[in-house]
């Protein structure tokens, strides 16, 4: 896949804060990448909003989860009920800070499960700074952030940095058509049919760094997310309040809508998704305030379903 190719696209699930609304679910969304899919939180309702997405269940198995907080988990009861149930998923893996898990624990084990064997493999894993999965061309990795409970964290999905193959080049050595250029695409140093020995270094080009999507959930703070979202293509950013209750905000360890704005235009991102919205303010409020800050901004709605690229994030 080459560069300007779709490298991430998210699915919102539920953009609504603390409770539901009529328009928004609860906090939960899918990363997705190629035949890669990532749930990330689970509020309540969730099971619907994936089958209303028409996303569906299947290779949902890994879940990311951003903190503890009952409108980030409560849906894993219902969705793990519904896995081990009739899904044909042989295991589960729940990824998320300590404080959170022992909660998530206390839910799957103590009353979904209630001390039965589960028919599934399910795995919980406590999260720590760092990778958290490698693939062949991307990795997620966690990272902390800043809100009223400990353990929180925020996700970088990232695609590994490659050299580009340049044809340009490859036509002027005349490498034939076959598998040498896959070859050379790889590192590897070929032998054509006519005898030469290419390198990979004659027709590979500079590194260019992935394309990065940066999720963080609920956060009280953005100066100590400045360096993980410098440069990303597009970062997702909860927006709970407005300016005007600020101090409500910082109460409750929420950001307003200007805050994740500055943060987007400090880190000279590409594009800014906002989330997790307040019932109290109207959507036009919330995308106004973080426009005069940083004018390549969306609110997310329910459903809405956004391509990462190369500097950018677009709409579908
Ligand atoms: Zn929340
Ligand atoms: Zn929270």
């Amino acid at each position: 896949m080459g560069r300007g190719f779709i490298l991430f696209e998210i699915v919102f699930l539920g953009t609504s804060a603390s409770a539901p609304s009529i328009q928004r679910g609860l906090t939960s969304q899918v990363v997705l990448h190629g035949e890669h899919r990532f749930l990330i939180d689970a509020g309540e309702g969730t099971q619907r909003q994936i089958l209303q997405s028409g996303l569906g269940f299947k290779r949902l198995d890994r879940i990311l989860v951003t903190h503890g907080h009952l409108d980030h988990i409560l849906g894993l009861g219902g969705l793990i009920s519904t896995f081990v149930r009739w899904e044909a998923m042989d295991k589960i893996l729940i990824a998320a800070g300590q404080s959170a898990l022992d909660r998530i624990q206390d839910l799957i084990f103590g009353v979904v499960l209630k001390g039965k064997y589960p028919p599934v493999e399910i795995t919980l894993l406590p999260l720590e700074e760092g990778r958290v999965f490698t693939e062949r061309d991307f990795t997620v990795q966690a990272f902390p952030v800043s809100h009223r409970t400990p353990d929180c964290y925020g996700f970088v999905f990232e695609e590994i940095a490659r050299r580009p193959f340049l044809p340009e080049q490859a036509e002027a050595l005349e490498i034939p058509p076959g598998p040498w250029r896959g070859e050379l695409v790889n590192g590897c140093r070929v032998e054509l049919p006519d005898g030469r020995t290419i390198d990979p270094e004659q027709v590979l080009g500079e590194e260019v760094p992935g394309t990065r999507l940066v999720h963080v959930g609920d956060a009280g703070r953005t100066d100590n997310l400045l360096e993980v979202a410098r440069g990303a293509d597009t970062l997702v950013i909860e927006a709970t309040y407005l300016e005007a209750e600020k101090d409500l905000a910082e109460q409750f360890g929420h950001l307003t809508a200007q805050q994740a704005g500055q943060l987007a235009l400090d880190a000279g991102v590409g594009g800014l998704i906002l989330t997790h919205i307040s019932r109290r303010y109207r959507e036009d409020q919330i995308l106004e305030e973080a426009q005069q800050v940083f004018p390549q901004v969306y609110v997310a709605r329910d459903f809405d379903h956004f391509q990462v690229k190369r500097g950018e994030c677009l709409k579908v």
